[in-house]
């Protein structure tokens, strides 16, 4: 059973959906307008090896939910500095359109099956959910407006006797007065639910007791309005990186009325050089820069999610050969001909190693662990159980380990060839076939028990 640390309880809980074997799972996807870094990509392959792990591992179907925040401050100003000529929401949908369509590409160059989620639905689209949402907190006197504006009020949340601060220990007074005369709010602590329009900023009606508020919505709101209209009241996960928790989360679940979500999955930052890669510090890197997006999907799981990442370019080449290398084992089984290497293990090292590895992905996703167990295999055992187990690997890991092109006739033949000179011991012709297979085919051949176990070369 699949064990997660939960950052409600700030411990380590058994998983058991809601509903039976259907697991809903919100994650906090991308403001689209740039390119994603691969810290946000680290946030997204470690929701996508969740799904996995819950689909494949514990046999349950999953909902999975990851929105696209596409209105906020950033791309309005960058709408205002790239297009200031254009009808301002056209310029908003435009970019929304361009950055969604790129961050599907990159989800998926990183291994991310889109098929597998449900659901990418859009902040604009959902103005009509944050609203009713937004119109209740009001009738319930828990967010109030100023200067056209819409706030949630904390103080008001607490004194219905909820609980603020469920993620994270907050060290300041939510009822202390705002300073900054340019805020509107209340409280220090209370965040916008819906921002007056200003100038010409894209903006949606707001009609609340016969007054129209023209303006757009807080971020916060989106995530607790279409993860509700999407998953339900209460869901089972939310997930997202750990500077999530607060304000975000915090948000997210005071909105939804205390309760939001069972369990809160928070991943680690990706650092560079001991700091937080994030656009900000102008250290990011994006897919554009690898040439294998995989070998950067696997250095994400040879780190533990709650456990730092450091990010650098030799730490990518290692995951990179660790990658090819466990590849060339895959082929060396995929690439057998028929009856080259037995059905079954009989050392029983695979099942060995499968239950482990099994083991290690249901104590929290203990890829390291995970992925260490693959040593049990790795170079000693050849079989088409171990394939088939590498197959399972594959579907749970998905960092393009099995590779499933076959020969042609011709490298086929070739490798006869390579067998038959070996058996004639006529070893200055099959070491010529050797290289040439190489040379000219990328194709490396080991003389083992079972005879030539062909691989790929892969640069
Ligand atoms: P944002 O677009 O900033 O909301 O980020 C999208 C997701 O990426 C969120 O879940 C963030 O917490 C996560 N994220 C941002 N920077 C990093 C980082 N350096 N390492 C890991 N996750 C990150
Ligand atoms: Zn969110």
């Amino acid at each position: 059973m699949l064990s997660l640390y939960n950052s409600l309880t700030k411990s380590k809980k058994m998983f058991k959906p809601i509903n039976g074997s259907k697991v809903s799972m919100y994650t906090c996807g991308p403001t689209v307008y740039d390119h994603v870094h691969i810290g946000n990509l680290r946030s997204f392959i470690t929701a996508d090896l969740l799904q996995r792990v819950l689909r494949s591992v514990e046999g349950y179907d999953v909902d999975w939910i990851l929105n696209i925040t596409d209105v906020d401050d950033k791309m309005i100003s960058k709408i205002k500095k790239n297009n200031p000529d254009e009808e301002p929401m056209q310029a908003l949908g435009k970019m929304a359109d361009t950055y969604t369509d790129m961050f599907i590409s990159d989800i998926e160059s990183v291994g991310i099956r889109r098929a597998d989620i449900k659901k990418l639905p859009r902040a604009t689209d959902h103005i009509n959910s944050m609203q009713e949402l937004i119109k209740r907190l009001l009738r319930e006197k828990i967010a109030y407006i100023s200067e056209g504006s819409v706030y949630f009020s904390l103080d008001a949340y607490k004194k219905t006797g909820k609980e603020y601060g469920v993620l994270v220990n907050l060290d300041y007074d939510p009822q202390q007065r705002v300073v900054d005369d340019q805020d509107q709010k209340n409280g220090v602590g209370d965040f916008a639910l819906w921002k007056a329009r200003k100038d010409d900023e894209p903006s949606w009606d707001f009609i609340w007791i016969d007054k129209n508020y023209p303006g757009r919505p807080g971020w916060h709101i989106e995530c607790s309005a279409m993860s509700t209209e999407y998953l339900g009241n209460i869901f089972d996960i939310h997930t997202g990186g750990i500077d999530l928790k607060f304000p975000h989360h915090e948000n997210e679940i005071a909105q939804c009325g205390g309760q939001q979500a069972k369990f809160f999955i928070h991943n680690e930052f990706l650092n560079v050089e001991g700091e937080k890669m994030s656009k900000s510090l102008g250290n990011v890197t994006t897919l554009n820069d690898m040439s294998d997006p995989l070998a950067f999907r696997l250095q994400v799981l040879q780190a533990h999610y709650r456990s730092h990442m450091d990010f650098s370019v030799d730490s990518l080449y290692a995951a990179k050969e660790r990658l090819n290398n466990l590849r060339s084992y895959a082929d060396s089984m995929t690439l057998a001909w028929p009856g080259q290497i037995p059905e079954q293990d009989n050392s029983g090292l695979t099942k060995k190693f499968l239950s482990e590895f099994e083991e290690a992905l249901s104590d929290d996703l203990n890829t390291p662990a995970a992925l260490a167990s693959l040593n049990i295999l790795e170079g000693k055992v050849y079989s088409q159980e171990t394939l088939a187990a590498l197959k399972v690997v594959e579907g749970i890991l998905g960092i393009g380990l099995v590779d499933n092109r076959d020969l042609t006739s011709e490298e086929r033949a070739l490798i006869t060839d390579y067998d038959n000179t070996r058996e004639l011991k006529e070893y200055v012709k099959s070491d010529k076939i050797r290289k040439e297979l190489i040379d000219k085919y990328s194709l490396s051949v080991s003389d083992t028990q079972f005879g030539p176990l062909v691989s790929r070369v892969r640069d």
